[in-house]
């Protein structure tokens, strides 16, 4: 692990860029609970894994004012894992998955906020709705029978390209397709506000497109 202070520097750094609006999520996927408190100790308090297991773990260990974000592809059968205390889910990608997610939210007698993640990168292993097909699931309106899921926005991966342009051009994408969905189906509805979207390589580019959630894994914790 990296040396504490180390890790406090560099939140610090990264605090200091973003404009206000801005939440910065610390992913900590892969790294041990010291190097949480470390950037715990910094002030930050969201925290991003992609494994459902070790966010629970890593939960039991660590202060209850952490928000745990998840952000990986979510399998129904490891929802339970974190159902009670999520702060956010980024990485719904299928119907399927919301209700299994809006079942274990009754469980927890809690509704779980989440966000619908977009494939918008050239890359076919990401995962994620395609543009269409997350109009489609909302324009059909089941969503709206599910009481113990909140959508509160978009979330997306860009391509994994040293071509800027095309970066803009996805993330640029993505916030348009938020305005769209905002306007027809949450146009009432303050909660729906989040665009998660930028990581270490990336994210001034989408703060310039609306991001509202950053997640930053590598340029805080990796050596
Ligand atoms: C790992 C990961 C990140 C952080 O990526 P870095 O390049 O390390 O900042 C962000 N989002 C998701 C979905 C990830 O899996």
């Amino acid at each position: 692990m990296k040396d504490k202070s180390l890790i406090e520097e560099r939140i610090k750094a990264i605090r200091a860029t973003l404009p206000q609006g801005v939440t910065l999520i610390a992913v900590s996927k892969y790294h041990p609970a010291e190097a949480i408190e470390a950037a715990y100790s910094a002030g930050q308090r969201d925290f991003g894994e992609s494994k459902a297991q070790d966010l629970a773990a890593k939960h039991k260990l660590l202060p209850p004012d952490i928000k745990w974000h998840f952000i990986g592809h979510l399998q129904s059968n490891k929802i339970k894992y974190i159902a009670p205390f999520v702060h956010l889910i980024h990485s719904i990608d299928s119907y399927r998955l919301l209700e299994e997610v809006n079942k274990h939210g009754a469980k927890n007698s809690r509704r779980i906020p989440c966000l619908l993640q977009i494939h918008i990168a050239q890359e076919e292993t990401k995962f994620g709705f395609a543009p269409a097909e997350c109009m489609k699931m909302l324009d059909e309106g089941k969503w709206r029978e599910l009481e113990y899921i909140e959508i509160n926005g978009l979330m997306c991966m860009a391509s994994n390209t040293d071509d800027k342009k095309q970066i803009a051009n996805e993330f640029a994408a993505v916030q348009q397709l938020f305005k769209e969905i905002k306007e027809r189906h949450f146009a009432s509805k303050n909660n729906f506000s989040i665009i998660s979207a930028g990581m270490s390589d990336d994210y001034p580019i989408a703060i310039e497109h609306g991001s509202t959630h950053i997640r930053i894994g590598s340029s805080i914790f990796a050596g």
